[in-house]
């Protein structure tokens, strides 16, 4: 019925969970990305699949109420952004939905409560970490930026409204000396070049900032002069290298060596201060965080007198929070490096009910619970975006905690675990989205679930 450039007219009825606007012709599904809920729009088709078809937005004949002008010139193509066109309000409420119609179809729960998302005052410049790829562009002039979707073109940015104004004078010292050292970037193709990313972490309340070149070898040759122009930047704490040889899509390396200053930078969430490594990870927008940890505090409700595990806790920034309520709090984690920087942040805020353990939840979990008859009243649950593995929701299950605390990062695998807690004895009580990442499709939720009695 229709062929590769036909031309059509639909309007946008719906979004996928990856920002791409969904519409109609003669009932059949077209998949549009940038065009936005309420657009009507002509497209060209760019590629048919039996029931359904790929095109792209060619001209918007009427915007949809939500629509606005992004304020970033390369917002379409950059990977980064995938919903800057749509007002800020529309964005979350937009989540929010996604989220419920996710819970309800894929998790099978009803009769909670759904608190209204917790959205950013200002919604801009709000990231504290950011991993630059570094590469070449046609005219061989060294390039930072990101990603365009799904691809791994760099768009060359000096300037991302997400991000702190600062990286723009540390990408610009990075480039300008690899340019005088004639240092060249890695390029994927042929596995040859060294510098593959610049990563920046700033803490937000401290103004500190650190600098990990992610480099194919273990040496960076030439490296005073970066680090003497790096160090005039006000606030630069330390500058590291993280060695990466692998043909992979993985970014950091497994180690990292500090070429300048400390091994870590510092901050605050809310009272409680944290150091954090290079290869650590760290919540990247730190005011949604605080709101985020706040929430799962509430929903936890810990008393003096409870035992709490924290699972999947990085550098222990839920546990320590935590830990300011409850009687113990274990937290579990797999990165080495994050367990090191979690046990040295309860100590550096004299926290001595804060225990952590380096190996994967569902293997440290169970085998606590085998050997040492482990009790706890609250277990809260960060995973990945994969969500908690099987072995670990068993487990959990046979625990029996009065209370489950869960932090998503994506409802689709969220609505899977609940629908398995919930089938072993738990209810949903009170569901919370946290936007930490604005302007793009990612949503934050926490979930509380307490033990049917
Ligand atoms: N709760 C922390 C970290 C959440 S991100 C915070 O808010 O900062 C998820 C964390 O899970 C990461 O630190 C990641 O290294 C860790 N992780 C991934 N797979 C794991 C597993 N199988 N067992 C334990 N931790 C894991």
């Amino acid at each position: 019925m229709w062929k590769k450039n036909d031309s059509i007219r639909l309007t946008i009825e719906d979004l996928t969970t990856e920002g791409a606007g969904i519409g109609k012709v003669d009932g059949f599904t077209f998949f549009i990305k940038d065009a936005l809920i309420g657009d009507e729009i002509d497209a060209r088709v760019i590629k048919l699949k039996k029931n359904y078809g790929f095109a792209r937005l060619m001209n918007i004949i009427t915007p949809s109420p939500d629509r606005v002008t992004p304020r970033c010139p390369v917002a379409r193509s950059c990977g980064g952004c995938q919903i800057q066109a749509m007002r800020y309000d529309a964005q979350l409420a937009w989540k929010q939905e996604k989220v419920r119609q996710l819970l309800e179809r894929v998790g099978h729960v009803s009769d909670y409560e759904m608190l209204p998302i917790m959205g950013m005052e200002e919604p801009w410049h709000y990231r504290n970490k950011v991993q630059y790829p570094v590469g070449l562009d046609k005219e061989g002039r060294i390039v930072t930026g990101f990603y365009a979707g799904r691809t791994h073109a760099i768009i060359d940015t000096e300037r991302c409204y997400i991000q702190p104004e600062i990286n723009e004078q540390i990408l610009s010292v990075v480039k300008q000396w690899m340019a005088d050292e004639q240092i060249l970037p890695y390029d994927e193709n042929t596995g040859k070049g060294l510098v593959r990313h610049v990563l920046t972490r700033i803490g937000f309340q401290t103004g500190e900032i650190l600098v990990c070149l992610v480099i194919n070898g273990q040496k960076l040759p030439h490296a005073d002069p970066l680090i003497s122009k790096l160090r005039e930047i006000a606030g630069m704490k330390s500058i590291s290298v993280s060695p990466n040889m692998s043909r992979s899509n993985v970014i950091l390396g497994e180690t990292s060596r500090t070429l300048w200053g400390q091994d870590y930078i510092t901050d605050y969430i809310g009272n409680v201060k944290y150091q954090i490594s290079p290869l650590s990870f760290y919540q990247v927008n730190p005011v949604q965080t605080r709101r985020l940890y706040q929430t799962a505090l509430e929903f936890a409700d810990p008393g003096p007198q409870d035992v709490v595990w924290d699972l999947y806790c990085g550098i222990g920034t839920i546990s320590l929070f935590i830990a300011q309520k409850a009687s113990q709090v274990h937290g579990v984690e797999i990165v080495p490096q994050a367990i090191e920087d979690a046990k040295r942040n309860a100590a550096l805020n004299g926290m001595s009910n804060a225990h952590f353990y380096v190996g994967k939840a569902e293997e440290v979990l169970p085998q606590a619970y085998r050997e040492n008859h482990i009790h706890a009243d609250i277990i809260v649950v960060d995973p990945p975006r994969k969500g908690c593995d099987q072995a670990l929701l068993d487990c959990m299950l046979k625990m029996q905690p009065a209370k489950i605390v869960y932090v998503s990062c994506d409802p689709a695998t969220l609505a899977r675990d609940l629908r398995i807690l919930e089938e072993g004895g738990y209810k949903v009580k009170k569901v919370r989205c946290c936007d930490m990442f604005p302007h793009s499709i990612h949503c934050e939720t926490v979930v509380l679930l307490t033990r049917n009695t």
